[in-house]
């Protein structure tokens, strides 16, 4: 029996049965806020106990319908049997050995596995890493080193991390970099197409803001010959569930290839297979010459990597490593994730994306609220007129039993686990349904602490 046909059996229908949060909840996030760091940012106040396939259980006992993923990272779903399995069985055999100084065959197989998928033609190479941010700085040094050049160009709204380097990069709200500088020098960002594609029209296909990265970036604060490295979102996350329209990605290439620049997809949460296929980038025809993944990679263990073509890897030994990334028990996760999306998740990610695209625009026809619907696959965008609309229809979606995220301004993500059948994705369509009008009703607020 497939896993899709196993979580359909499993179905059941969300349900809230205390107040949110309820008692246990309430005391658990007392003590939360006692010790966390306040620089947390929980949308709402789900207190999370358990999870199995699509659904996910708070202390209370209420089950939700987990249409965030745990920020579109539960690719396999939540503990898959599968993945629950390799786990196990490699925890028994190997917790650590630090594969920067030894070898062991699971990190191999893995990166055999990763170069296999990785999305252009040349031979590749592979560093795996603990997170997504350490995948951006190390696509940073390896870009750096390669080049003898300092400069990269990144994009309004990009968001490639909180590590000093990446969060260099990452452009999506000040906050994030406020009280942080300096950041890494010769980092400017370009404008990016940021395309309505459902109500609002199209905005474009980025050739406006190709002139100004050409005339206003290239033409007055660096040359071309100075630059790095280019990293792109191919669909910006954090940002706002923008794809990137193809012309823009292929002029991006020209560009690099004009001035011997690397471009660099960030594919930490378009990738694995969520926009069904392999990487974002794949469905605009051209080639990255290295990538970043990490999020729906090893179903929630802690993984990431970066892919270059072969010949970028011109670093010698020492030059770059790290004592846990690529440990085997989050390989071994690794490796029953890519074999259940290689299987059956993609293909599906492809056929449920289309259908939750459907159903969510035709309830929003009939919603004056929703501004646009965009995305690919299972990496939906749905946008507000402003941040309180977005943020209201979260709340709303939550005390029904939908969990969602939103992202960039005004908008909801949907970033389902990728085993979703057509019963979880028509559930959530009917609960975004309750949601959106209730949204407009001023209802009593939930009690979220922390502030
Ligand atoms: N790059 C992108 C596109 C992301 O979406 C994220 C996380 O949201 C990151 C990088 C950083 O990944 P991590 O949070 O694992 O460091």
């Amino acid at each position: 029996m497939s896993t899709i046909e196993e979580s359909a059996l499993a179905a059941a229908a969300p349900r809230i049965h205390t107040e949110l949060p309820g008692p246990r909840g309430r005391a658990l996030i007392a003590r939360d806020d006692a010790v966390a760091s306040p620089s947390l940012t929980r949308a709402y106040p789900l207190v999370a106990e358990s999870g199995s396939g699509y659904f996910v259980t708070d202390v209370d006992g209420n089950r939700f319908l987990d249409f965030a993923a745990g920020i579109a990272v539960a690719s396999t779903g939540h503990s898959h049997p599968a993945v629950v399995a390799a786990i196990k069985q490699q925890a028994d055999r190997l917790i650590h050995i630090a594969a920067t100084d030894f070898y062991e065959p699971r990190y191999t197989e893995f990166m055999e596995r990763l170069a296999a998928i990785a999305p252009f033609e040349e031979s590749a190479r592979v560093f795996l890493t603990n997170s997504g941010t350490e995948a951006v700085e190390g696509a940073i040094k390896l870009a750096r080193y390669h080049t003898h050049r300092a400069g990269i160009i990144a994009f309004e709204g990009g968001f490639h991390g909180r590590t000093l380097g990446a969060l260099s990069l990452t452009n999506s709200k000040v906050k994030q970099r406020a009280g942080f500088g300096p950041l890494l020098p010769m980092v400017h960002h370009a404008p990016f197409p940021h395309v309505r594609a459902w109500r609002e029209g199209s905005g474009g296909d980025g050739s406006a803001e190709l002139e100004v990265l050409r005339t206003s970036i290239f033409g007055r604060l660096i040359a071309p010959s100075d630059v790095a490295a280019i990293v792109i979102e191919p669909i910006q996350g954090e940002g706002g569930y923008f794809p990137a329209p193809a012309p823009f990605l292929a002029a991006l290439r020209e560009i690099c290839d004009e001035h011997g620049i690397l471009l660099i997809a960030d594919e930490i949460q378009s990738g694995m297979g969520r926009t069904g296929r392999w990487w974002a980038i794949e469905h605009a025809g051209i080639e990255p010459d290295i990538v970043t993944t990490a999020k729906g990679i090893a179903s929630g263990m802690p993984l990431g990597a970066f892919i270059a073509r072969d010949t970028v890897w011109t670093w010698p030994a020492g030059a770059h490593g790290s004592t846990f990334a690529g440990n085997p028990v989050c390989v071994a996760a690794g490796l029953a994730t890519v074999d259940l999306i290689e299987s059956e998740l993609m293909a599906n990610a492809a056929l449920m994306g289309e259908r939750l695209r459907t159903g969510l625009q035709r309830v929003a026809a009939e919603s004056p609220d929703v501004r646009d619907i965009r995305g690919e696959g299972l990496m939906i965008g749905v946008e507000f007129a402003n941040h309180a609309a977005a943020n209201a229809v979260q709340q709303a979606a939550f005390e029904r039993g939908l969990l969602t995220l939103e992202c960039g301004q005004a908008s909801l993500r949907f970033s389902p686990p990728l085993i979703v059948d057509s019963a979880a994705v028509d559930m959530a369509v009917g609960l975004f349904a309750e949601a959106l009008p209730a949204a407009r009703q001023p209802e009593p607020s939930i009690a979220v602490s922390g502030g």
